[in-house]
């Protein structure tokens, strides 16, 4: 078994499109970013990434590479899903918090489990916090996320 973490932050910018754990969110701003600015997405390749000792997003897909220009979160996993899979290790669960005054996580939690599991290749469950006004997501100014992947031995 090996275990990682990922943190991803990005600012929020006022009309532009939020995508959340793969899904769109209407009319909630979006955040800044080369990609959709999918933090729950981004935490959890790099959690993937970190377990299975295959570097980081920076390293794997490079910030400025315009292939991965305006990727989608999911899409993102199924390729780190691919890379950790031919290292020989598959995902046992995965474990994703957002952190910010919006979107709404629990309010689509089930739809957004449904669409990170399907691309991770094993089960991601997804949880929601505000900071209570306190800092970058308390005052709307970034969304956060973090997470942790599980992977095991493939047989
Ligand atoms: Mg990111």
């Amino acid at each position: 078994m090996r275990v990682g973490t990922g943190v991803d932050v990005h600012p929020v910018e006022q009309g532009r499109e939020c995508w959340v754990a793969g899904l769109y969110w209407d009319g909630v701003p979006g955040c800044a970013g080369h990609s959709d600015g999918d933090v729950a997405a981004h935490a959890l390749c790099d959690a993937m990434l970190s377990a299975a000792g295959l570097g980081d997003l920076g390293s794997v897909f490079g910030t400025s590479d315009p292939r991965w220009a305006g990727v989608h979160g999911p899409e993102f996993i199924a390729e780190v899903r691919r890379r950790v899979e031919a290292a020989g290790w598959r995902l046992a669960n995965a474990s994703v918090q957002v952190v910010g005054n919006a979107p709404r996580i629990g309010k689509r939690r089930e739809e957004a489990q449904d669409v990170l599991s399907k691309a991770a290749g094993g089960p991601v469950s997804i949880s929601g916090t505000t900071t209570d006004g306190l800092g970058l997501t308390g005052r709307g100014e970034g969304i956060a996320a973090i997470a942790t992947a599980l992977l095991l031995a493939a047989e």
